[in-house]
């Protein structure tokens, strides 16, 4: 068959699934706790191929090729933003710009009661507070990326792979000039089984889980490596989140 079928242990980004025409390809974690696409009814699949032509995984070179690039080095100026993102919160103004102009934003955010990160779209600023700060784990993209269309303007960001996938579907559909694609440097995910236990193990120790963050800032820069894991009766969230001017609308990160 000209489809996924055969592809095991690829990038788990999702794209095929939003691409196949006949909606038969789902994404499920494989046995080794990884994002994989499977193809739910093969007999309604028409060959188009469709899925192979957008995975990254099937392709050896990247879809970005077009020359010069240009690099520029950038931060939040708003001290708030730089404490929150993983790095200098470049990723929230640029989104933050774009809704402004209309956009949709598809980033992450962290569902801490399923301990899953996910894409999710965001109309408003308010909404693309949850994608701040990067989730070292593979995000679940469906979630976001189902809502892509082709009447609204775009800004998804994802990792370099999820995001290199989705420029071949846009391309493919012809409504790349929709789109503002973000990437970022990644040196690849852990396990969703090694992510389900290690907070399973945090959960044994301190009770429910009510808040997760990774490279918290709390102790400075120097210790931003650390990570901060509160139970739901620490009111340990609440307290982080409305120090900083920026949030004060949303009262829980998570929920
Ligand atoms: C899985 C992963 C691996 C990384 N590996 C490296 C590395 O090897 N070296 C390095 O220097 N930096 C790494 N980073 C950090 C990344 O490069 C920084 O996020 C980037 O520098 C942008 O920081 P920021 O402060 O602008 O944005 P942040 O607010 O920290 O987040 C950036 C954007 O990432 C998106 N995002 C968050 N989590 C995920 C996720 N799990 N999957 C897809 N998108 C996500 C959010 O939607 C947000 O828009 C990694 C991040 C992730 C999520």
């Amino acid at each position: 068959m000209n489809n996924i079928s055969h592809i095991h242990s690829c990038y788990g980004c999702a794209v095929c699934a939003i691409a196949c025409p006949k909606k038969i390809i789902d994404v499920r974690l494989n046995s080794n706790g990884f994002y994989e696409p499977y193809i739910t009814d093969g007999a309604k699949c028409v060959n188009c191929g469709l899925c192979l032509e957008v995975c990254s995984y099937n392709h050896s070179e990247i879809a970005l090729n077009e020359l010069p690039k240009v690099s520029y080095g950038a931060w939040s100026k708003e001290k708030s933003v730089r404490h929150i993102c993983a790095s200098g919160g470049v990723g929230f103004e640029i989104g933050r710009y774009l809704i402004g102009k209309g956009y949709k934003a598809i980033g992450v955010k962290y569902d801490v009661k399923r301990a899953k990160a996910e894409h999710y779209v965001a109309s408003s600023v308010d909404e693309f507070i949850l994608s701040m700060g990067s989730k070292y784990i593979q995000s679940y993209t469906l979630s976001g990326f189902k809502g892509i269309n082709r009447k609204d303007k775009f800004l998804v960001s994802g990792t370099p792979c999820q995001i290199d996938s989705l420029r071949r579907y846009i391309n493919k559909m012809k409504c790349s000039e929709n789109f503002v694609l973000l990437d970022f440097f990644c040196h690849g995910v852990p396990s969703k089984f090694v992510w389900d236990k290690y907070i399973k193990e945090q959960q044994d120790k301190l009770g429910n889980i009510d808040f997760v963050s990774w490279r918290n800032k709390q102790n400075g820069w120097h210790d931003s490596w650390a990570m901060t894991i509160s139970p739901s009766d620490s009111g340990k969230v609440v307290d982080w989140y409305d120090s900083y001017n920026l949030l004060t609308k949303v009262s829980h990160p998570n929920k």
